[in-house]
């Protein structure tokens, strides 16, 4: 007998009993506590008499300056999906949820998590609810989104239908979907837009209408079974897709849905359902796959309520299902990759938002501002990382406002007062420019060091660790765009040891658009003079008055920044080989040429060290010559890969042999092509290297803030 009291800082629990009751007590709860809990740390003292006769639950209060984490969303549960067939008040109710499952986060306005404080302080609980809601016993006791068919949350077709009851909504959705229609769909943590993956034409339309022109979909499938037909899935991988979080994960394409859904690419980003309303939709579907996409017009952020989905997804979708209860903070899917067991995060969203990162060190007060393009901010918090879920492109001023918006949230929700800003070095960032702007003092990290400290905080190591971060932009401390670094960095600071050969970019950021352009700055390097002929025939559909202007600006050095990025070398060897000319999406070009390779290759290109600059001339010039003899594009592209990541593990050896560290962080969005990820790991691995392995924040710039935060706090001393 005792009470249990749920506060800010953690959960109070007083009993009656002697040590080796309460040590049983403990370990019973560390056994059999719910899948999508986390135990950080129990501690038990004894105190003075007090004889409970009851056990009870105290209301929450709120205690300053400490707070327990707030969960993720939560996958629907076995048990609930079970209630769904048979408990007779949530028969087909699409809102059910427990204490195991359900939204968290998507529905928290404020702290601690109570009713009241979510968007479920709208519906009165039921008396059969709230007799659960109140039993010791039952699964949903204190679950406080509790709903049922009497009480809860409903759907609606909007704008408003005749059609009323959910066997009616769902049975129209989900006809006019086999149909080929396209059907905007509220989901955890913001819209979606869904079609039939197997019907072209309707992908096609969807395409069209999110103008989203060719970056492959997101696909629902009904279950592992089905899913098993398309793609080829490993045990870890299986479990990654069932697991509570179910984030998109990539996988190996086996058949090929609709051809505009992956456009070519061999991995399927594929989920399993995660919501009832999705289950409910399968038992009426007779297709198998959906397409379900963030629903938002190009790089706006997801639309999360009602009436913007009227503006925005109805001139896209056929029809507009949502329900009435607000979603608070918008989340995106998350997604991952696994290579062997290890688990990669792409984007870190849905289910993972806003679990903390532990780190090494006290961050409290520190908010970092993230990168540019694939924005994630973080703020500090005792000794974690508050990290914030994907914002997106801040260029984007839909999505600057999300980001301040959230920004906004998070220090109140987490009760953060910052006392420093960091942010990237670049000045036109916006999230910099947003640290400036806060009045408080900035600190500046440097992006690829900023890319190491990421990996090296999640792993949780302070010591010196060799730095391989590759990307695709990054200002450097000599006012040159970085992205092919090799340095030997710790928290306080970093040493530039290699980097890969300069290039100039004709046109700056257009490159990155068209890959071409890079790739004739290259073979202007390689054969200097001669460089039409070659570049005329590996181009023939470009103008040669066009690359004409662009090689005297490279000349002149008018508006061509030089850029040692690995990022524009894949886009040079993709645009080269005729993999990606043109990108209509971000990195579509090296996504393109892994899509051509394959892992097993003993050749390599040649490159040399020249001082510290990695000389890839050489590369490209073998790469020119032989796709004009006609080698075919896939051992071209694995030759390229496994060059590279033979070029790492040189580069590595010589840095060890010099410095004597023989940890290495692999970092950077180019290492989310997994060919190059997992030679590279394994090269390095049987050189006795040891790679850090962490799946906590994504290689690419979504990682950044956690990089920055623990940077600022090791500086901070
Ligand atoms: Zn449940
Ligand atoms: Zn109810
Ligand atoms: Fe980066």
């Amino acid at each position: 007998m005792g009470w249990v009291n749920n506060r800010s800082d953690g959960v109070v629990v007083r009993v009656n009993t002697d040590k080796d009751g309460v040590e049983r007590f403990i370990s019973q709860i560390r056994g059999e506590a719910p899948p999508a809990s986390e135990i950080n740390h129990t501690e038990y003292v004894q105190i003075d008499n007090e004889l409970f006769t009851e056990f009870s639950i105290i209301k929450s209060e709120a205690i300053s300056g400490e707070i327990t984490e707030v969960s993720p969303d939560i996958a629907l549960c076995v048990d609930c999906l079970n209630d769904m067939k048979h408990q007779k008040h949530r028969i087909r109710y699409p809102f059910v949820n427990c204490t195991n499952c359900g939204p968290r986060f998507t529905i928290i306005r404020d702290l601690p998590y109570d009713r009241p404080k979510t968007t479920m302080s709208s519906f009165e609980m039921c008396d059969t609810c709230n007799k659960e809601y109140t039993d010791i016993l039952d699964r949903r006791f204190h679950a406080q989104p509790v709903a049922c068919n009497t009480c809860g949350p409903q759907l609606m077709l909007l704008p408003e239908s005749e059609l009323r009851s959910t066997d009616e909504i769902v049975s129209y959705v989900a006809a006019r979907i086999d149909d080929g229609e396209i059907a905007a769909i509220k989901g955890m943590g913001g819209f979606f837009v869904a079609c039939d993956a197997e019907n072209q034409s309707a992908v096609v339309r969807l395409r069209a209408g999110k103008q989203r022109e060719s970056k492959p979909f997101a696909l629902m499938f009904r279950d592992t079974e089905t899913l098993k037909h398309y793609a080829r899935v490993s045990p870890s991988e299986e479990a990654l897709l069932q697991s509570w979080r179910r984030p998109v994960v990539l996988l190996e394409k086996i058949k090929e849905p609709a051809p505009a859904a992956l456009n070519g690419l061999k991995y399927i980003g594929a989920m399993l359902p995660y919501m009832p309303i999705h289950y409910l939709l399968f038992e009426k579907l007779k297709c198998s796959v959906l397409v379900m996409t963030s629903g938002n017009i190009s790089d706006e952020p997801i639309v999360i309520d009602d009436k913007t989905a009227l503006s925005t997804l109805k001139p896209v979708a056929y029809l507009v299902l949502g329900y009435n209860r607000e979603i608070h903070n918008r989340v995106d899917d998350s997604v991952a990759f696994c290579i062997g067991e290890t688990v990669h995060l792409m984007r870190r969203s849905r289910g993972y938002t806003p679990s903390p990162v532990r780190l090494p060190m006290r961050t409290e007060g520190i908010f970092a501002a993230g990168a540019e393009l694939v924005n994630c901010f973080a703020i500090g918090k005792g000794n974690q990382a508050i990290m914030s879920q994907h914002i997106g492109d801040l260029k984007n001023a839909e999505t600057l406002d999300f980001y301040t918006e959230s920004a906004g949230r998070y220090l109140r929700l987490f009760q953060c007062e910052p006392e420093v800003f960091v942010a990237d070095l670049h000045p036109d960032y916006l999230s910099t420019r947003f640290a400036r702007e806060s009045g408080k003092p900035v600190i500046f990290v440097q992006h690829h060091h900023a890319h190491i400290a990421s990996v090296m905080a999640a792993c949780g190591i302070s010591d010196k660790v060799i730095g391989v971060s590759f990307d695709g932009t990054g200002l450097g401390t000599d006012g040159t765009i970085w992205g092919g670094e090799f340095m030997v960095a710790d928290f306080n600071d970093f040493e530039r040891l290699f980097h890969l050969e300069y290039i100039p970019l004709p046109g700056g950021d257009s490159v990155t658009k068209q890959p071409w352009r890079t790739a004739l700055s290259w073979i202007i390097k390689c054969y200097g003079a001669l460089w039409e002929e070659r570049f005329s025939k590996l181009f023939p559909e470009i103008q040669i008055q066009e690359a004409q202007i662009l090689a005297q600006a490279i000349h002149l050095k008018i508006n061509s920044p030089v850029s040692s990025a690995a990022g524009r070398l894949f886009d040079a060897v993709a645009a080269i080989i005729g993999a990606c000319t043109e990108a209509s999406f971000h990195a579509e070009a090296p996504m393109r040429l892994e899509n051509l390779a394959s892992a097993e290759c003993s050749e390599i290109y040649p490159f040399q060290v020249n001082g510290s600059e990695i000389m890839c001339s050489d590369i490209i010039s073998a790469i020119v010559s032989d796709r004009m003899n006609g080698i075919p594009v896939e051992a071209i592209s694995t030759q390229f890969h496994h060059t590279m990541a033979i070029m790492i593990q040189n580069i590595c050896e010589q840095i060890r042999a010099t410095n004597g560290i023989s940890e290495v962080a692999l970092t950077g969005g180019v290492f989310q092509n997994r060919i190059l990820l997992q030679s590279a790991t394994t090269l390095l691995t049987r050189s006795g290297f040891q790679v850090l392995q962490q799946s906590k924040v994504p290689l690419n710039d979504g990682g950044i803030a956690l990089g920055q935060l623990a940077i600022a706090a090791a500086r901070r001393g």
